[in-house]
C-alpha cells in the first residue's frame, strides 16, 4: 500500500486566495489548529490578479453612499436573483473588512483629506472600490500573508514552534474529502511536486478553491481553476446553485493568440477609456437596455461630464453590468463590425494625458506593452470577451457559510460559493465578497467544531478508495490523453455553451459531455508521481466533467436570459424564473441530478428599498401585490 503522511487539525481550509486566508485567520483566532491548502505556490491565487478593488460603501468619496445603496446595486446587478440576506451581509460588513485590512497593514490609495479612496465601477452607483492603483488583489492577499505570519510570530513565542497553530501546505492539490457518515472527517490529497499522499483529519472543512474557467477555451483564469471545490462538495453531498449563471468579463485581451482571454481590468472604463467598433463608433450607446436606462446617459456628452460631474449627469453605457458590456460586443463582432482579430478597440489615449494613464493603470499599461508591443498612451486596446467568474458554486447557509445538503462540517466562501451575486456578478464585489464570508466561514466552522462530542474518524476503506482513484491514471499508462481531453471539453463549452445559449447546442453539449465522460474514465498518464503534469490534469479533468455538466444542464433548464445566462431562444427575463433556483446534487451513480428549488423570498423592510417601478420589471404580479399591501 502506498505511504500516507497523516495530520491532525481542527479545521483544514482548501484554498489559500483571499477567502481562505481570512477564513484561516478567523479560526486561529478562535484557537483553532488550522491548516492551509494551496494547489499552487502560496501566494499565486486569482486574488492576486484582481486589480481594479473592493467593493464597499464607505462613502468616502460621495458620502451619499451606504450599505443599502451599495445592497441596491448588488441585487440590480445579480437581476434580482441573489440571496438577499448574503448581498444584505455583504453590503453592511464590508466596509468594517477594508477598515480592519488597515490594521494588518494594507494601505489603500488615499484621497486629498486622508480617507481610503474610492473608484467608480460599472454598476455602482457610487465611486466604491478601495483600490491600491491597479493592484489590489496583490496588497490583499500581501497583507493577510502577512497576518499569518505574525499569527506564526506569536504562536512561536508561545509553543516554540511557529507551525504550532497556522501550518500552510503548498503546491499541494486536495482530490477527495472524507466522511464518517454524514460529517466531514477529513481531505486527502497528494503533494504536486513528490507525487506522495497526505492525510488532513479535520471535524471541519472550509472550501475555499475558487472558480472553475479552465473548462473554457477562453478565460481569464490560471491552470488551478478547474472546479475542484464544487466538485469536492458535490461528492460529499453539498449542492450546488446557479451553475448556469458564468461571468464573461467583456474585456480580456484577443491579440495575439498567445495571451487571448488575459483580463483587461474594468477600471480603465471607470477611468474614462470607451469602447469604439471598427467604424469608430462608441457603440455602447446602442445597448442600454430598458431597465438601466434612468441611470445611464443618451449622449457622448453627457457621459463624458459625468466623470467630472456624476451628481448632475448619468453614467456612461461602457460602465454597464459586465453581462450587458459582453453581449453587446459579441454583438458587434458577430455583425461584422469588430477588427480582424475579432474584438473592438477600447482607448484611454485619446481620453487621458499619458502620465495619468501610466499613473493609475500601470499594470495595464506593462501589460500591453509586454504581450502586444501596444503603447495603450498612445493606441487603442483590442478586447473581447473572455470566461472570467462563475456566479454558481456551493450553496451555503448565508450567515454561517455552512454547506447546504447532506454533509455536516462542511463551510464555503468566496467565488466557489453560490448565492451572493445572483446571475452577475459587480465588479469589485468578490474581493469584499471573500472577505466578509471568508470571515464568516473561520468563524463558524471554528464553533462547529467544538459542538462534536468526539473527533470523526476516517475509515480505511474509504482511504484506500481514495488512493486507488488518485493512481488509476498512472496505472493507464496508455490511456487518453489528459491534454486532449481538456481541449474538446474546452471547445464543447465554448462553442456549445459560451456566452450565448440555444437549446439545441445545449443539447448536443450535454450528449458530448457524456462521451466525454466515457473517455475521461479511461484518460491515462505516462510517467510516475514525481513532478507529473499529465497526471494531475487527468485528475482535475473528473472535477471539470462534473461541474461543466451542472453548468450545461442548468442552462438547458433555464427558458430566460437573466445576467451570465442568455438564450436566444428565451431572450426576456421571465418573472417566474426569478423565483427558481437551479440545484445541483450527486445521484448514487454519481450522475448530476438538477432540481428547481424556490429563491428565498427578501424580508419587507428591504424590498422597501426598492422603487415600484423598478421591482415591477422583475418580480411576478403576485410578488407585486404583497409589495403594494405591505407598502401601505
Ligand atoms: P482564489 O483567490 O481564486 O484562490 C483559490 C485558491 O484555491 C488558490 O490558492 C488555489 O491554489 C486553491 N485551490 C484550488 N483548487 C485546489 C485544490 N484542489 N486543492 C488545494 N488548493 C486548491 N474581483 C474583484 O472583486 N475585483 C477585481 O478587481 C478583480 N479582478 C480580477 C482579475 C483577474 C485577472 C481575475 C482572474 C479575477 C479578478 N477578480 C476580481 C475576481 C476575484 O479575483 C476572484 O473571484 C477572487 O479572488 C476569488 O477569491 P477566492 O479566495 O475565492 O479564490
Amino acid at each position: 500500500t502506498a505511504r500516507i503522511e497523516r495530520h491532525l487539525y481542527d479545521v483544514v481550509v482548501i484554498g489559500a486566495g483571499g477567502a481562505g486566508l481570512r477564513a484561516a485567520i478567523e479560526a486561529r483566532l478562535a484557537g483553532k489548529r488550522t491548516a492551509i491548502i494551496s494547489k499552487s505556490l502560496f501566494g499565486k491565487a486569482h486574488t492576486v490578479m484582481a486589480e481594479g478593488g473592493a467593493a464597499a460603501a464607505m462613502g468616502n468619496v460621495n458620502s451619499k453612499d451606504n450599505w443599502m445603496v451599495h445592497f441596491r446595486d448588488t441585487m440590480r446587478g445579480g437581476k434580482f436573483l441573489n440571496n438577499f440576506r448574503m448581498a444584505e451581509l455583504h453590503a453592511k460588513e464590508a466596509p468594517e473588512r477594508i477598515w480592519e485590512l488597515e490594521t494588518y497593514g494594507a494601505l489603500f490609495d488615499r484621497t486629498k483629506d486622508g480617507k481610503i479612496s474610492q473608484r467608480n465601477f460599472g454598476g455602482h452607483e457610487y465611486p466604491r472600490l478601495a483600490h491600491v492603483g491597479d493592484r489590489t488583489g496583490l496588497e490583499l492577499i500581501r497583507t493577510l500573508q502577512q497576518k499569518i505570519v505574525s499569527l506564526q510570530q506569536e504562536d512561536f513565542a508561545e509553543t516554540g514552534s511557529y507551525e504550532s497553530r497556522i501550518r500552510v501546505f503548498s503546491e499541494t492539490t486536495i482530490t477527495e474529502l472524507l466522511l464518517d457518515g454524514d460529517r466531514v472527517a477529513g481531505a486527502f490529497g497528494y503533494y504536486r511536486e513528490s507525487g506522495e499522499f497526505l492525510l488532513l483529519e479535520a471535524p471541519a472543512v472550509i472550501l475555499a478553491t475558487g472558480g472553475v474557467g479552465r473548462s473554457y477555451k477562453v478565460t481569464s483564469n490560471s491552470w488551478e481553476y478547474t472546479g475542484d471545490g464544487h466538485a469536492l462538495a458535490l461528492r460529499a453531498g453539498a449542492t450546488l446553485i446557479n451553475m448556469e449563471f458564468l461571468q464573461f468579463h467583456p474585456t480580456g485581451m484577443v491579440w495575439p493568440p498567445s495571451v487571448k482571454g488575459i483580463l483587461v481590468t474594468e477600471s480603465v472604463r471607470g477611468d474614462g477609456g470607451v469602447l469604439r467598433n471598427s467604424e469608430g463608433k462608441r457603440f455602447m450607446f446602442d445597448y442600454v437596455p430598458d431597465v438601466f436606462r434612468k441611470q445611464y446617459a443618451d449622449t457622448e456628452e453627457e457621459a463624458d461630464r459625468w466623470y467630472t460631474d456624476p451628481d448632475n449627469n448619468r453614467r456612461p453605457p461602457e460602465l454597464l453590468p459586465r453581462d450587458e458590456v459582453a453581449r453587446a460586443i459579441n454583438s458587434e463582432v458577430k455583425a461584422g463590425r469588430g477588427t480582424k482579430a475579432g474584438g473592438v478597440l477600447l482607448d484611454v489615449s485619446t481620453r487621458m494625458p499619458a502620465e495619468t494613464i501610466i499613473k493609475r493603470l500601470p499594470s495595464m499599461h506593462h501589460q500591453f506593452k509586454e504581450l502586444a508591443d501596444v503603447d495603450i498612451t498612445k493606441e487603442p486596446m483590442e478586447v473581447g470577451p473572455t470566461c472570467h467568474y462563475v456566479m454558481g458554486g456551493v450553496e451555503v447557509e448565508p450567515d454561517t457559510a455552512a454547506a447546504m445538503g447532506t454533509v455536516q462540517g462542511l463551510f464555503a466562501a468566496g467565488e466557489v460559493s453560490g448565492g451572493m451575486h445572483g446571475s452577475n456578478r459587480l465588479g469589485g464585489n468578490s474581493l469584499s465578497d471573500l472577505l466578509v464570508f471568508g470571515k464568516r466561514a473561520g468563524e463558524h466552522a471554528a464553533a462547529y467544531g467544538e459542538t462534536l462530542s468526539k473527533r470523526p474518524k476516517v475509515s480505511t476503506k474509504d482511504l484506500e478508495a481514495a488512493v486507488t482513484t488518485a493512481l488509476a491514471p498512472l496505472q493507464r499508462q496508455s490511456g487518453e490523453n489528459p491534454y486532449g481531453l481538456q481541449q474538446d471539453l474546452q471547445a464543447v463549452m465554448g462553442d456549445l455553451v459560451g456566452i450565448i445559449r440555444r437549446e439545441g447546442e445545449l443539447t448536443d453539449a450535454l450528449k458530448r459531455i457524456q462521451e466525454l465522460k466515457l473517455r475521461v474514465a479511461n484518460v491515462g498518464a505516462t510517467g510516475g508521481r514525481r513532478y507529473n503534469p499529465g497526471w494531475h490534469l487527468a485528475l482535475d479533468l473528473r472535477n471539470m466533467m462534473i461541474v461543466s455538466e451542472c453548468t450545461a444542464k442548468a442552462a438547458l433548464e433555464r427558458e430566460e436570459s437573466r445576467g451570465g445566462h442568455t438564450r436566444e431562444d428565451f431572450p426576456a427575463m421571465s418573472p417566474q424564473w426569478r423565483l427558481v433556483n437551479l440545484v445541483c446534487s450527486l445521484d448514487d451513480g454519481g450522475d448530476v441530478h438538477l432540481e428547481r428549488k424556490p429563491l428565498p423570498t427578501m424580508r419587507d423592510e428591504l424590498i422597501q428599498l426598492f422603487d415600484r417601478t423598478e421591482l415591477s420589471k422583475y418580480l411576478t404580479e403576485d410578488e407585486m401585490s404583497r409589495f403594494d399591501a405591505n407598502a401601505e
